[in-house]
């Protein structure tokens, strides 16, 4: 669709909404005007303008009938997929993977690293960054998340424990000045040496601190919220344990509001009963996350994970010593997940992996259907809650050509 074809009217979407709000879902439509959603309303309560447009002939009304219309999901959490890793530090791995979780209906993503030697860090940022600001599916790339190497070496998880190091604020300065706004958190273990002074640093720069990887007292993270800690990175992995005389860093994440967290419900990082009880403590504070891997959307095999290796079997990623490696599915699986294995009505799942994530991350115009909101969206087939239609900023995505091209009422239906 060209910008004068796209000028020229609204789109019209009509199916069964879930705004992400966690709100039930309602009959109704969503109007889109250029890379915006200019309104969201339920069936009976639609304009008489809008209403208009729907009989005029050259109207562009989809109808999805009684498929879901929801908010483009939002992993702030992800480090590879279909073959490819953030740390390849390519554009074209980039591309492959962005387009693989499109496809999947992920429409915003922070691009996380892994603790690695300096010099591939930097490399990482600049293929993504450069991909940010100059492919079209480059939207999708919210910012960064640096995910180590400012870590605890008891708790490195799937990090490369050779190059975990303290926090070290000259190389934030260097990379916020390389790359102006592209960091948006920054998860380090609070207890090293250096990481008030680097906590203090990211705040300044917008940059969202997370603990995590962290053999943190209790009263440690008490203190790193005191600097400003909000985040904690997978609750309960790879973090020191509650223990009732140490309630340790899950005891702080579950007790404390000023910090948010994250759960993989993969069905391997955590088990049923602590899924429940963190989304019973942090209600609205937790979103869901893939942490996945080069493995998503390919079969079993090995995989290589920051130099090291990885065995995939029944999508389970592992190292040789049975240490669970990330995820290999999408997020829209997540979400089926919280419905299918944890009981979670479907409102609630969507918004674990829509406006809460937006929140925590502060992407002010995502995470909702509603007015002024990014057209970032997914149509999702209510048996099974396949992705049908993905948009981005507007724009229909094509999984098999890849392309951004508007699907006319004749071409789609
Ligand atoms: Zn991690």
């Amino acid at each position: 669709m060209t910008e004068r074809e796209r000028s020229a009217g609204r789109l019209v979407l009509k199916g069964t909404i879930l705004d992400g709000s966690g709100r039930e879902p309602f009959s109704g439509y969503v109007t889109v005007e250029q890379d915006r959603i200019a309104s969201v309303f339920p069936e009976e309560e639609a304009p008489a303008e809008v209403m208009s447009q729907l009989d005029s002939t050259d109207a562009q009304v989809l109808d999805f009938g009684n498929a879901y219309l929801t908010p483009g999901l939002i992993d702030i959490h992800l480090h590879g997929g279909a073959g490819a890793d953030v740390m390849d530090g390519s554009a074209d791995s980039l591309i492959r993977m962005l387009r693989y979780y499109l496809a999947h209906g992920t429409t915003s993503i922070l691009a996380t690293t892994l603790t690695a030697p300096k010099l591939d860090i930097d490399r990482a940022l600049a293929a993504a960054f450069s991909v940010q600001q100059t492919e079209r599916i480059g939207r999708v790339i919210q910012g960064v998340h640096l995910e180590g190497p400012f870590l605890s070496p008891k708790w490195p998880g799937a990090q490369h424990p050779q190059w975990i190091c303290n926090p070290q604020t000259a190389w934030l300065r260097e990379w916020t000045s390389r790359f102006p706004g592209f960091i948006r958190m920054l998860t380090l273990a609070p207890e090293l040496e250096g990481a008030e002074e680097a906590v203090a640093y990211a705040l300044k720069h917008n940059i969202i601190a997370a603990c995590g990887h962290s053999d943190a007292t209790y009263d440690q993270v008490r203190t790193a919220i005191g600097w400003g800690i909000s985040h904690a990175v997978h609750c309960c992995n790879a973090m020191r344990p509650f223990h009732h005389r140490e309630p340790g860093v899950v005891g702080a994440v579950l007790l404390h509001d000023e910090l948010s967290t994250e759960i993989n419900v993969d069905g391997y990082h955590l088990h049923p009963a602590a899924v429940e009880l963190i989304l019973r403590l942090k209600q609205d504070r937790v979103c869901v996350i893939t942490d996945s891997m080069r493995a998503a959307g390919m079969t079993d095999g090995v995989y290589h994970l920051a130099g090291l290796e990885v065995h995939v079997e029944q999508g389970a990623a592992r190292f040789a010593d049975g240490t669970i490696a990330g995820s290999t599915i999408p997020l829209v699986q997540s979400v089926r997940n919280l419905v299918q294995m944890h009981g979670k009505s479907l409102p609630e799942a969507v918004k674990h992996a829509t406006s809460i994530p937006a929140g925590i991350v502060k992407l002010h115009s995502k995470g909702l259907l509603k007015a002024g909101y990014d057209a970032d969206l997914v149509v999702l087939e209510p048996e099974g809650l396949q992705v049908k239609r993905v948009m981005l900023s507007g724009d229909w995505y094509d999984p098999e050509t890849h392309d951004f091209a508007y699907i006319s009422r004749r071409g789609l239906l």
